[in-house]
């Protein structure tokens, strides 16, 4: 064994979406149960084992993904360099290209990465702990994901998505529980349900089942505090979950919906399955039912076709409704997607410009969210970030992050604080009024 070299540690980078770092996340949990330990910058040596786990959603998040892989070759020249993740399932020759990866493992064998590869033994662990699920950020010990479901059967024209992830495969009813409960004993107080397309959870379980009816029962077993939805397409966030959450003192007052355009024409050639009209309807329906409801959604700018008509009608769109958070992705053309090839391609720098323009938009609305709670009473539950000059911060059931006085006694507790003010980076800041529980 290379002296530099740590046979017993392992490294891993990772690109992309929420989803690729919880499955990081359970690929670290594995490697602890068999013996490893974390690689630190500090040590004298290096890792035995480096892990990029790398996206493709883009040609950029591709790209980057390469210059991850080279770099990584670079850092640590006698590890064993295993790539996986999006990028590795999609083109795996391009990355059997660099010189100096040594394996290239694809999706369906991630979990198995110790067994297979590594073929580093479970020794004295009971069956439970053998048990992979779709596991869990556990950096914090206030805010953990669960992976709930996995890939894709919708085809959206310029996402790469459902060739990468392959269909759409949901966590059994008894695994997300014991999930749930491991989250909570473990200190959590607040899970967020991720998934690629959560909407369709259950869809393949015999029996079948859906969201609304797994989230039914979790508000039954209240296992976490605090649950939060990650996105939900719209077509698929129903009355009776909106109503759920409205009523429930354990769901966020927060919604992500992926809406892309506010053309349907554009939406259309998106295939996606709605239009302008049923966007409105459920917003609108949101806002009534939860007034103070954080509403965050992702744009798609320039898509092929998107003329200045189009654009505006998105910009109208977001204006006229009660939209409270933005996130705006320039349309790139994915190799591999049907709107690669389509012939209207928008100019990059059109693209630029309108990306800006709906930014701009999204921020002033955000900052207008914000200031509605100027004066008003807030629950927070406060995080482990500190921010010098003694400040914590902490979020809101509606996504609102606030700045708080404290001790570090407070974190990972809710308090009740009156927000007072914004302050120079735009945060809201509260006094406490109340320590919760
Ligand atoms: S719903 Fe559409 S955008 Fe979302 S992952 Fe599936 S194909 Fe991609």
């Amino acid at each position: 064994m290379d002296s530099k070299l740590s046979m017993a540690n392992y490294t891993i980078i990772t690109l992309g979406c929420k989803v690729n770092q919880c499955e990081s996340a359970s690929m670290a949990k594995d490697f602890e149960k068999r013996g490893f330990s974390k690689f630190s910058k500090s040590d004298k040596t290096e890792p035995g084992y480096c892990i990029i786990n790398t996206c493709t959603v883009t040609q950029k998040a591709s790209m980057q993904s390469r210059q991850e892989i080279r770099k990584a070759i670079r850092a640590y020249p006698n590890a064993n360099i295993i790539v996986t993740g999006c990028y590795a399932q999609t083109e795996p020759d391009e990355i059997r290209k660099i010189d100096g990866v040594h394996h290239v493992v694809g999706h369906s064998d991630k979990k198995n990465i110790q067994e297979t590869i590594i073929k580093a033994p479970l020794n004295g662990c009971p069956d439970s702990c053998k048990k992979k699920s779709f596991l869990i950020d556990s950096k914090k010990r206030t805010r953990s994901f669960l992976k709930i479901q996995d890939g894709c059967n919708a085809f959206c024209t310029y996402c790469i998505v459902p060739y990468a992830r392959g269909r759409s495969k949901s966590l059994p009813y008894d695994e997300v529980f014991a999930s749930l409960k491991e989250l909570k004993n473990s200190g959590y107080k607040e899970t967020v349900l991720t998934g690629i397309h959560l909407g369709v959870y259950g869809d393949d379980l015999i029996p079948r089942t859906s969201l609304y009816k797994l989230l039914k029962q979790i508000e039954k077993s209240r296992f976490p505090e605090r649950i939060r939805l990650s996105s939900i397409e719209p077509h698929e966030l129903s009355n009776d979950i909106i109503k759920l959450v409205s009523e429930s003192d354990i769901f966020c007052n927060h919604f992500h919906i992926p809406l892309q355009s506010g053309d349907d024409k554009i939406l259309g050639k998106m295939h996606r399955p709605y239009e302008r009209q049923l966007i409105k309807k459920l917003i609108t329906k949101i806002h009534q039912l939860i007034p103070e409801a954080a509403v965050g959604s992702d744009f798609l700018i320039g898509f092929p076709g998107e003329d200045d008509n189009a654009f505006e009608n998105t910009c109208s769109l977001i204006s006229e409704l009660p939209i409270t958070h933005l996130h705006v992705f320039p349309f790139s053309p994915r190799k591999g997607t049907k709107a690669a090839k389509y012939p209207d391609q928008v100019d990059p720098k059109i693209i630029k410009a309108r990306c800006k323009k709906i930014r701009e938009l999204g921020n002033r609305k955000k900052n207008a969210f914000y200031e509605k709670f100027i004066g008003k009473h807030v629950e927070i539950l406060v995080e482990g970030k500190k921010i010098p000059g003694g400040f914590l911060q902490g979020t809101t059931s509606n996504y609102i992050p606030v700045i708080i006085k404290g001790s570090d006694n407070l974190i990972n507790t809710f308090v009740k604080a009156e927000v007072y003010d914004l302050g120079k980076n735009g945060l809201p800041r509260a006094k406490i009024s109340k320590l919760c529980g």
